[in-house]
């Protein structure tokens, strides 16, 4: 649905850096460059709104100066806005007199504000709500089992059908951090949906933008050859093969870092002879550790391709290489009569 909001040309970023969290995801961002957060800022992305960016971690404000939009925005005098959270929520009925993270302090009690209560405000006025990286998606590393927070995503707080006020669910967008593109991009194409100029983004069933989350690893991975000839690596040092044996988790995690890279088109995981970790999914970290210990299935897999068709494969398609493909053609070369088809039209 495109909603009139014509002659929007500011959109607000209510950025909370304080659920449990490193502000990696912040860090992060300030690396993207297609598009960049200055360009953002900015409003240079032709037909797009300019954002004014509210984070605790690159604001030159601090103190009441910093939380100043915040209250406005709880006011209704903020608007339109992006909530964004960074970090786990938080279980505060678990954390007896005191609390597990807050920001700012209510001016009329004098306490601090946990960050409970910030989103509790925030959300009902948002435009539009993303839950950006692992923490805040799924609950990520402060949720990991024996935690005592009793920490959570932000769909598992709200709940998994909580909408904004123009009809959006929560964003996920999973990483540990977030690849820094599709932080940017995805802001771009939330602030292009609130201010009525394009249509909803698209969310597959994990509340995820579709278009960053559609491929595994392995489909994007620059080793997937070698998985299918069956050759792997024995050490993250072997340039040579597939890292499944050493415990890379690829073949089953939906993310775009190897096709996306990291910075300005390079680098990301298995790329560059990281593991994948499966940092964007759903129960990371307990459900993929020990790292570098590879699955019973994964490894299943890589015996079947190097013992049966990987070999065959890799044997024929070398000849096929040599006798075919990996040659000049016949015409060009030197000799007396011309080789290459021509007909002359005279
Ligand atoms: Fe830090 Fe990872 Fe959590 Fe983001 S998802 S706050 S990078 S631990
Ligand atoms: Fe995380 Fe794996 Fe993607 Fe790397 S390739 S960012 S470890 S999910």
């Amino acid at each position: 649905m495109i909603r009139d909001g014509a002659g929007v040309r500011l959109v607000h970023v209510l950025w909370l850096t304080s659920g449990l969290g490193c502000d990696g995801d912040s860090v992060a961002m300030t690396s993207a460059t297609s598009p960049s957060i200055e360009e953002l800022i900015r409003g240079v992305v032709p037909g797009a709104p300019a954002l004014a960016l509210y984070n605790q971690l690159l604001a030159y404000e601090s103190g009441e100066e910093f939380l100043r939009p915040f209250w406005r925005a709880i006011d209704g005098r903020l608007k339109p806005f992006i909530l964004v959270l960074e970090g786990s929520v938080p279980n505060e009925e678990l954390s007896g007199e005191g609390h597990w993270s807050g920001l700012g302090v209510d001016p009329g009690t004098g306490q601090p504000i946990d960050v409970c209560t910030w989103i509790e405000r925030l959300a009902p006025q948002a435009a539009a709500v993303l839950a950006l990286g692992t923490c805040a998606a799924y609950g990520g590393i402060p949720a990991m089992r024996g935690n005592p927070t009793g920490a959570m995503g932000l769909r598992d707080y709200l709940g998994w059908n909580w909408k904004s006020h123009t009809g959006l669910p929560i964003v996920n967008l999973p990483g540990c951090p977030v690849q820094p593109d599709n932080i940017t991009e995805t802001l771009l194409q939330l602030s292009l949906h609130v201010a009525g100029i394009q249509e909803r983004i698209e969310l597959d069933e994990q509340g995820r933008p579709r278009w960053c989350f559609t491929r595994t690893v392995q489909e994007g991975c620059g080793r997937a050859g070698f998985a299918e000839h069956g050759v792997f690596a024995r050490t993250p040092a072997d340039s040579h093969g597939c890292l499944v044996k050493i415990g890379c988790k690829g073949p089953v995690v939906k993310c775009n870092v190897p096709v996306r890279g990291w910075t300005g088109g390079l680098g990301g995981c298995p790329n560059v002879g990281g593991i994948c970790i499966a940092c964007t999914m759903p129960g990371f970290p307990d459900k993929f550790m020990p790292f570098m210990q590879a699955s019973p299935l994964g490894v299943m897999a890589a015996q079947a391709s190097r013992f049966t068709y990987g070999p065959v494969l890799r044997r024929l398609r070398a000849r096929a290489i040599r006798r075919h493909f990996d040659v000049e053609p016949d015409w060009r070369r030197p000799g007396k009569e011309l080789r290459t088809g021509y007909q002359p039209r005279w």
